[in-house]
């Protein structure tokens, strides 16, 4: 089939038409195996070209605008989900949530993220949200006070991508986060790519120091988990560990291992 412009008039259809859904991806805990997280990945069932990935749709949405209700849609379906979890007694895990850079600078974004928590009666600290280097570095002030108010109100804040975008460092200090992602990129390679081994022992010991979370993302193999986990990455999220999946497929991963009597 060709591959023709994805137009705002189908994004908002597909929206009406509840053509988006949402698969999740754990976040586990190096030393443990306990998934801390769960990270909400849009998806669109499209009539003709089947399952569209993020990359192929987001784009166009941003530029029109409609990222902005279709990220609002994220975000609800997100906690409803979470509470559905909850409510099935399944051990809790904390759920990220990816932001666009028009959501984040839309004045309403903490009544949003307000009425989606209180929607589904959540507490702010089961959600975190994504932003990326690249939406702090156009209006620096306004983006640390939108940071600072989303965790004022306890949610917590992640930055996704970390390393990959501009003024790395500058934004630690100016942005208060929970922690950083490191970019796959530093990942790949890891352990026999000397550069990423020693960016990737770099960032974990910036994050001990500053007293961070540190999820590495991208991790495939045995080799990337023992390397990162021994220099002592808190948290892993690659398909080695759980790819992005339908949400039926989720609560075998919460529930812990039973140990049989
Ligand atoms: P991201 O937030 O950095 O999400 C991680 C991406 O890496 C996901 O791609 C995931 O499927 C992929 N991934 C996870 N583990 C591995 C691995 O071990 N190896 C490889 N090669 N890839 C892995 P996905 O789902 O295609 O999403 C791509 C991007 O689209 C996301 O990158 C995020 O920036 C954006 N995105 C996804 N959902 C949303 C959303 O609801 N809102 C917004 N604004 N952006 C979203
Ligand atoms: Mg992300
Ligand atoms: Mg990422």
């Amino acid at each position: 089939m060709r591959h023709e412009a994805i137009t705002e008039s189908e994004l908002s259809a597909a929206l009406e038409r509840g053509e988006f859904l949402l698969h999740y991806q754990p976040q586990v805990d190096a030393r443990t195996g306990r998934v801390a997280a769960v990270e909400a990945l849009l998806r669109w069932r499209h009539p003709r070209r089947g399952l569209v990935s993020p990359a192929a749709f987001i784009p166009a949405a941003e530029e029109s605008g409609l990222i902005v209700p279709i990220g609002d849609w994220v975000l609800r379906a997100a906690c409803r989900q979470t509470r559905r979890w909850r409510d099935a007694g399944l051990p809790p895990a904390r759920m990220a949530v990816n932001l666009s850079a028009r959501q984040f600078s839309d004045v309403l974004l903490a009544r949003r993220v307000a009425d989606a928590l209180a929607e589904s009666g959540l507490s702010p600290a089961d959600l975190e949200l994504e932003i990326t280097e690249s939406m702090m570095a156009r209006d620096p002030d306004a983006a640390a006070r939108v940071v600072r108010s989303l965790r004022a109100a306890g949610v917590r804040v992640m930055i996704d991508d970390f390393g990959t975008g501009y003024s790395s460092l500058a934004s630690l200090k100016r942005f208060p986060v929970d922690g950083l992602k490191l970019d796959r990129a530093f990942v790949r390679h890891l352990p026999f790519d000397r550069h990423d081994a020693s960016i990737s022992r770099a960032v974990v010991a910036l994050c001990r120091d500053l007293e961070l979370d540190l999820v590495a993302e991208g991790v495939e193999t045995e080799d990337q988990r023992a390397f990162l986990t021994a220099l002592g990455c808190g948290l892993l999220q690659g398909y080695l560990t759980g790819a992005p999946q339908p949400p039926e497929l989720i609560p075998d991963l919460l529930e812990p291992p039973r140990v049989a009597a």
